[in-house]
């Protein structure tokens, strides 16, 4: 199958997917949109109340707000694949659960990834920076490019967390700014290994051996 037709495969299952317990709440699951030869992946938590009502990711507020810091570096929508570590709207917009998030995105993030190949990922949140730096805070690591199996991630504060905390708003604007530079490939990133996330053993367990 050709990339676009994964894609279209994909969104097909996500539509009527009742694999984890978000099915029986959620009104439209939301698969992602965007160009199948995006470079740029944009990855955010979850469907809120618009995305489920309306079936597309980052329709509200936040994604006003994404609309923006997309503009600003000459972007649009049209030009990234946008999509979310769960597809469907968890209740009360709750966090997702391990248990959702792992089911979700082995079935269908993780194909996501792999059809689209995208240069560069954009991790929106915690949830989805936790899938690819488990053990890493959002406040050490936003805007810092991970070259991660030969892809860059760039952990991004979600746009949401601006609306609430407008000294966010320009910490988000200057990490998007570094994105342009990024994916036209000019910024020199080692491979990012694992080992540099975990924290430090204790050298005094370490001396009872
Ligand atoms: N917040 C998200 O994480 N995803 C959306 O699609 C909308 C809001
Ligand atoms: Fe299926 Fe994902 Fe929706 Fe769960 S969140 S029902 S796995 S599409």
């Amino acid at each position: 199958m050709d990339p676009e037709e994964i894609i279209n495969q994909i969104e097909r299952e996500v539509t009527g997917c009742t694999k984890c317990e978000l099915h029986y709440s959620r009104k439209r699951a939301v698969a992602g949109e965007g160009p199948v030869d995006a470079e740029m992946v944009l990855i955010g938590e979850g469907p809120g109340f618009h995305e489920n009502e309306q079936g597309r990711p980052f329709v509200g507020a936040a994604g006003k707000f994404l609309e923006d810091l997309l503009a600003k570096i000459g972007l649009s929508r049209k030009d990234v694949f946008i999509t979310n570590i769960v597809k469907c709207r968890p209740p009360g917009n709750r966090d997702p659960q391990p248990e959702e998030i792992n089911t979700c995105t082995s079935l269908y993030l993780e194909r996501q990834i792999h059809a689209i190949n995208p240069k560069l990922i954009v991790t929106l949140g915690r949830f989805s920076l936790e899938r690819y730096l488990p053990k890493v805070k959002i406040s050490n690591v936003h805007g810092q490019a991970f070259k991660i199996k030969g892809r860059l991630v760039v952990p991004m504060y979600h746009p949401a967390a601006a609306l609430h905390q407008g000294s966010l708003r320009p910490v988000l604007e200057r990490d998007f700014s570094q994105l342009p530079e990024l994916i036209s490939g000019s910024g020199n990133v080692p491979e990012f290994r694992e080992e540099e996330s975990k924290p430090e053993q204790d050298p005094k367990q370490l001396s009872l051996f």
